[in-house]
């Protein structure tokens, strides 16, 4: 049986940014959006933007004063006048996503990165048993600490397989150590709610409620037939979930991409909401048949967009500050509207309203290999079967031979690089 661990850093974006400045130390801090164009700190004028980004991650010290992720940050503003709002800066947290990855490198073969600041590892042939896995965990605690600075705290599980692993390093943090060895499993689970495991998010709960089952111990009754008639295949991952079982392959592959994203530049700017949105559903649509060719369902959405900064002057020198945010969502997606519906949620919050775009961006991460092609959490087997149909099209005859009616008008011409989200596979 394989001992697989679980790290995930507390309030990351935010720990880092305490750790690189001693001012923000014990501070209620919060990080939005990234600010783009030429330098850092300084917006020129685009102060406006910065109201209008979201939070992205707070401070341990901002989160006990009711600051949350996702939250606007004029709103963030309103409930904590003194909350001390920064912009993100990307190429300060992959340096430090690098690092942590290369440090549980030394203890495996094989580490799988689950997003910016999440990886797991299979540590069988490190740890050699469980009480081996929790001194092995604390030496990579200690690393993180004096290689990534002090101030960059994770909550560490350790269980028989990815699920329980991430439950329980959720359980316990900020700087946790949660061990679930084998014959701890099933207490474990059935103390931990819904809500906290990945892949029931709130719409699963809802029907589950309905349904009767309002936790671990009473969906482990549910028969699996009943599970599977009204989950489909998320029923056989529920039927296993409540017993604790879960996939125990760690993939080290690099070929699995931590994001996939289309961004496009437009040869003019984008000044009607029709147009910002059927662009969007067409970037949407094209990470979303990439998705679904390579079995993947996300759990984060992320959408950026960069104002013109002369309006009606096309090229990149007159490109004006962009912005982005994410969304994080329980319930694994794949489909391209509903990356389009959380992307537009996104752009329409954080977009200078007065300002025309010239760049628009999409991407998804936290993305989860489904064990079962691309059927899992598909609630609409119509729909799936048309998307399928459609897919098969495009594999045979290329990206650009279906579309959606609505963006039959949108024409990319060329796309953007530097935006740090955007690779293709
Ligand atoms: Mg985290």
């Amino acid at each position: 049986m394989s001992i697989i661990l679980h790290l995930d850093f507390n309030s990351f974006f935010a720990s880092v940014e305490q750790q690189a400045n001693p001012f923000l130390r014990n501070k209620a801090i919060a990080v939005g959006g990234k600010s783009g164009g030429a330098g850092t700190g300084s917006t020129g004028g685009r102060a406006p933007l910065l109201a209008r980004t979201v939070v992205t991650t707070a401070s341990r010290e901002a989160k006990a004063l009711g600051i949350k992720t996702a939250m606007g940050s004029m709103e963030a503003m309103r409930i904590l006048p003194s909350l001390i709002m920064i912009q993100g800066d990307p190429q300060k947290y992959s340096e430090i996503t690098k690092r942590f990855l290369n440090i549980m490198r030394r203890y495996s073969d094989a580490v799988e990165q689950f997003s910016t600041d999440e990886a797991f590892a299979d540590i069988t042939q490190a740890a050699g048993d469980y009480f081996g896995a929790t001194a092995l965990a604390l030496q990579i605690k200690e690393d993180i600490a004096r290689e990534c600075g002090p101030y960059c705290t994770v909550s560490i599980g350790i269980a028989p397989n990815k699920l329980i692993a991430k439950l329980a390093g959720e359980s316990r943090k900020p700087d946790g150590l949660t061990v679930v060895p084998p014959a701890d499993v099933i207490n474990f689970i059935d103390s931990q709610p819904f809500s906290a495991f990945c892949g029931i998010g709130s719409k699963t709960e809802e029907k589950l409620t309905e349904l009767g089952i309002s936790d671990v111990k009473s969906l482990r009754r549910a028969p699996l037939s009943l599970l599977r008639s009204h989950f489909k295949n998320q029923g056989d991952w529920l039927y296993l979930a409540a017993r604790g079982a879960g996939d125990d392959q760690v993939s080290d592959k690099v070929e699995d991409p931590k994001s996939i994203g289309h961004s496009y530049t437009f040869p003019y700017d984008l000044e009607l909401e029709a147009e910002l949105k059927t662009n969007l559903l067409a970037l949407s649509d094209k990470v979303a048949f990439r998705m679904r060719r390579d079995n993947f369902y996300a759990t984060q959405v992320s959408a950026f967009v960069r104002h013109a900064r002369f309006p009606g002057v096309a090229g990149p020198s007159s490109a004006g500050a962009g912005v982005g945010a994410q969304h994080k969502i329980k319930d694994g997606i794949s489909d391209g509207l509903e990356i389009y519906k959380n992307a537009w949620e996104i752009i329409n919050k954080i977009r200078d309203k007065e300002m025309p775009i010239r760049l628009l961006g999409v991407s998804v991460s936290g993305l989860i290999k489904s064990p079962l092609p691309s059927r899992l959490f598909k609630k609409d087997q119509k729909t799936h079967r048309a998307l399928e149909a459609l897919d098969e099209i495009q594999n045979k005859f290329g990206s650009d031979s279906w579309r959606r009616a609505a963006t039959l008008k949108t024409v990319f011409l060329e796309r953007a690089s530097g935006w740090h989200y955007d690779h293709e596979i």
